[in-house]
């Protein structure tokens, strides 16, 4: 999906819900186009985008964290991987700070915001998930959107943390849309180095980054939740496992991986609502 197809069907949705609540509308939308992003209309975010490009044209990993505020592991190994080096192939995207409000006040959203995690765009008749396209969220979620939309990675990777109902057993998991793309890469993901304490769940709900990247755009994408109840190292640490193993996948460390290591994890089932 090209990012003007993208645009058109964020419009659409739009126009549904107005319809829908009968709300009196997005100023930022009428017009029958995107208008220019005023200030605080979700895409200032974009400016903490860091990319680490290799001189060997090769795939691009998107990697995103800090969409929950109060989930602050996977902010820091990002800013971690962003801080280089670049990888031998291909192109790194990192935004390590998608929701700088939430952030900030150290709650899962920011204040006056919904769940960012629940704000993507849905597919189908789902669409009525999502809510006031006013709320600050929506913008922020549609911003984010667009962006890999238009940088089309290989895969993304949206850092977490969970209080045990994604991640029972105390272990770390991934949480993996129902597409067959999405999968294949988690299950070659699962059997790398380093990934053997990860179990694997899904489908991640309606309204997360993932599902809207993997049912809308058409990108493979996995939420990775660590344990909140582990020690900041080692919830820093997993996050890093992961993005290295997904770089080792994709070819961009320029160095095999060991494929085919034994151990499969078993299928969580969550029996609680986050
Ligand atoms: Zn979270």
């Amino acid at each position: 999906m090209t990012r003007s197809s993208f645009s058109a069907l964020v419009l659409t949705v739009s126009t549904i819900m107005m319809a829908a609540t009968g709300c009196a509308g997005n100023p930022e939308r009428s017009g029958g186009g995107p208008a220019a992003a005023p200030a605080g209309a979700g895409e200032e975010v974009l400016a903490g985008v860091s990319k680490l490009t290799s001189v060997q044209a090769g795939p691009v990993l998107f990697v995103i964290a800090g969409i929950h505020g109060d989930e602050t592991s996977g902010v820091t190994a990002a800013r971690q991987l962003a801080a280089g080096p670049a990888p031998a192939r291909g192109t790194i995207i990192i935004l390590p700070a998608a929701a700088p409000e939430a952030l900030a006040s150290g709650e899962r959203w920011a204040p006056h915001w919904s769940d960012l995690n629940r704000a993507f765009p849905v597919p189908g008749s789902d669409s009525s998930v999502r809510g006031d396209l006013t709320d600050p969220a929506y913008r922020r979620a549609d911003a984010i959107l667009g962006r890999i939309a238009a940088e089309r990675p290989a895969l993304v990777l949206d850092l977490h943390e969970s209080d045990r109902y994604w991640t029972e057993g105390g272990g770390p998991a991934l949480v993996i849309p129902r597409s067959s793309k999405s999968t294949e890469l988690a299950l070659a993901l699962l059997e790398l180095p380093g990934m053997e304490d990860f179990a694997f769940t899904g489908p991640p709900p309606a309204g997360s980054l993932a599902a809207a990247v993997d049912y809308l755009l058409g990108i493979p994408a996995l939420i990775v939740e660590v344990p909140d109840s582990l020690p900041p190292e080692e919830r820093e640490r997993l996050h890093g496992v992961v993005m290295n193993a997904a770089l080792c996948m994709l070819g961009m460390l320029g160095m095999p991986c060991m494929l085919g290591m034994p151990s499969m994890p078993s299928i969580l089932v969550p029996t609680e609502t986050p």
